[in-house]
């Protein structure tokens, strides 16, 4: 699937799960889903030919950075936690999703970054730079499996076996994966708004 669907469909899975009535959850699920549902794509080199993955990594960046923002002006609490807990952990959190990064950035597409063993490496890095994100993040990870495993092209999620896996039921750019845009997005807006909906109710009662 292309990157904007691995987004939408990576937050609105890290909404599904997240707290309702509480700014700090909702800003670690849609960092964490943003990250989590486009970080296996790290195998694609982003270049003229792969636009679409250069125009998803500047689009988690600036996701990442609103919703952080947010967080920090709510004091929501996943920037006081990462502040809070900076030291060797995070200093080895951040040095293992880079390896894990560099490494995927020189392995052939949908080989290690889409197995089950990568997903866990990259869960631990995520536990080790800010735990509240983890969750979102797995579940992130998990729909950009799921949704690469439907297609024609295959994916090694049992890295290093070499068994691939692929439903085979559409391609990456079709038709299924604009149905599967739409569907995320409609999905992270309703799904914001009823994660939010108690703090409006609560803002507007104060007055
Ligand atoms: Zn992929």
């Amino acid at each position: 699937m292309m990157s904007k669907t691995h987004i939408a469909v990576g937050v609105a899975s890290a909404l599904a799960i997240a707290h309702t009535g509480s700014v700090g959850s909702f800003v670690a699920a849609v960092v964490g889903g943003s990250i989590g549902g486009i970080i296996a794509d790290c195998d694609i080199t982003p270049s003229r030919a792969h636009k679409d993955a250069l125009i998803g990594r500047l689009l988690v960046v600036g996701i990442a950075v609103v919703a952080l923002a947010l967080d920090y002006y709510y004091s929501a609490g996943v920037c006081d936690f990462i502040v809070g807990n900076l030291g060797m952990r995070t200093i080895m959190g951040v040095a293992l999703f880079t390896a894990l990064t560099f490494v995927g950035g020189h392995t052939d597409h949908r080989t290690f970054t889409h197995s089950l063993v990568a997903m866990a490496a990259f869960c631990g890095a995520i536990y080790l730079i800010c735990q509240p994100l983890l969750p979102y993040f797995a579940i992130g990870y998990a729909s950009h499996l799921v949704l690469d495993i439907t297609n024609h092209q295959s994916i090694r999620l049992f890295w290093p076996a070499r068994i691939e896996a692929s439903l085979g039921l559409c391609r990456a750019k079709g038709t299924v994966n604009s149905i599967m845009l739409v569907v995320g997005l409609v999905a992270c807006v309703l799904l914001a708004a009823y994660r939010l909906a108690p703090l409006a109710s609560s803002a507007v009662g104060a007055f």
